[in-house]
């Protein structure tokens, strides 16, 4: 199989589940035991909190371990809005959100926030100058995400980071497509918080990271025993958080070199597909996008469609659509940024990785041609 979808997920590395082994079998302590099986655990979680902290300029009282980025987003906004209630219920988040932050938003709403939804442009791309003007004398928090997981448009975060720091506004990114891929410092930085995912970076699944930065206040989501300073209960996933830090680090010291080698893979899909097929969009940003990111759309072609005929060839992408109340939607960050339909139900997502080769992208550029227009072929109403 050539796997062109690791915004989707990763495999895992060899040397992570190495690392996380000995949790999983011998070295078995809950890490809130005070025995030396315990003791052991405890002193892992600790040196992975040491290593993840290092990774992107935080320190170590300000990494809480989560269950995956989708609820290191959720405890980012709910934690803040209940925290900050008395300040206010106003959030703001951008249109081209991850669902676990816009279906949280408007679950807030529901409970009686008010939520702005910035508008993006045809790149899919915040302007900072949007936010300031949103900006409310009850807002708490604005989140806006470091780069699409749909298109790879990469946001001016640290600008927008600014803007929220001079009204004393939390600003929140989910940083869970860039980590590993982008240097993250947010020892230089007005970030305050941050989410990360273990599986987009060759680490394990269901394990998340929420950076928070010192005195920021954040109401815990999962109450309990107090595990995570009291801001997420739960015995710890030790193996998990392991294999987390030990990705991160892997993936941070690699990132100059997959940058360069990942960018050129992407420009070679991104310039040759829409030479080969006609009525074809690449979206997203053109320069400004994730290094290992292409993303297209073919008008008249049902996204799915593309996707299976390239899954029987051998091929893993991805369609990006997300199947609502039984219809097949466009993805909704396609519309935000004024993709019409006819485009936007046609998209197909192409993520490389390290495994990705020339030959790889070489061979996917081949096919997708007869493939789209195959499924174009069949589409066209039969003539009388
Ligand atoms: N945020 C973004 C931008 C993502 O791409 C994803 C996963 O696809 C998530 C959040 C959710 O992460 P997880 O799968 O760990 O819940």
């Amino acid at each position: 199989m050539i796997y062109l979808d690791h915004a989707a997920t990763t495999p895992l590395d060899p040397r992570v589940l190495d690392r996380m082994t000995p949790f999983l079998t011998d070295a078995f302590g809950n890490p809130n035991s005070l025995h030396s099986a315990g003791r052991r655990a405890r002193e892992a979680m600790e040196d992975a909190r040491a290593l993840v902290a290092d990774c992107i300029g935080a320190s170590e009282n300000e990494i809480v371990f989560t269950g995956c980025g989708s609820e290191s987003n959720n405890l980012a906004l709910r934690g803040v809005a209940s925290a900050r209630r008395t300040r206010g219920r106003h959030l703001i988040i951008s249109g081209v959100e991850h669902p676990s932050v816009m279906a949280t938003a408007e679950a807030l709403e529901r409970e009686g926030g008010e939520v702005t939804v910035l508008s993006v442009d045809s790149a899919g791309m915040v302007s900072a100058e949007s936010v300031a003007t949103a900006l409310r004398q009850d807002t708490v928090l604005v989140s806006v995400m470091h780069a699409s997981n749909e298109v790879g448009s990469i946001e001016p975060i640290e600008e927008i980071a600014e803007i929220c720091r001079e009204r004393r506004v939390y600003f929140h990114t989910d940083a869970v497509q860039t980590a590993g891929k982008l240097p993250i410092d947010l020892s230089h930085s007005s970030i305050d918080l941050l989410s990360l995912s273990g599986h987009k970076f060759y680490g394990p699944k269901g394990v998340g990271v929420l950076y928070i930065r010192s005195g920021t206040k954040v109401h815990a989501q999962i109450t309990g025993g107090g595990q995570e300073r009291s801001r997420r209960s739960g015995t710890e996933n030790v193996a998990a958080v392991v294999g987390l830090a030990e990705a991160l680090r892997l993936a941070v010291g690699a990132i100059e070199d997959e940058e360069d080698r990942e960018s050129l893979l992407r420009d070679r899909l991104l310039a040759e597909i829409p030479l080969r097929v006609p009525d074809t969009l690449v979206s997203g940003h053109p320069t400004l996008r994730l290094p290992n990111h292409a993303s297209f759309c073919f008008r008249g072609v049902e996204g799915e469609a593309v996707l299976l005929a390239l899954d029987n060839a051998g091929i893993a992408g991805s369609a990006g659509s997300a199947c609502s109340s039984g219809s097949l939607e466009p993805p909704h960050a396609l519309l935000a940024m004024g993709i019409q339909r006819d485009y936007a139900r046609g998209s197909l997502r192409l993520t490389i990785g390290r495994g990705t080769t020339e030959q790889d992208v070489d061979e996917v550029i081949a096919r997708i041609p007869g493939i789209v227009a195959g499924i174009r072929e069949l589409a066209r109403p039969a003539s009388v």
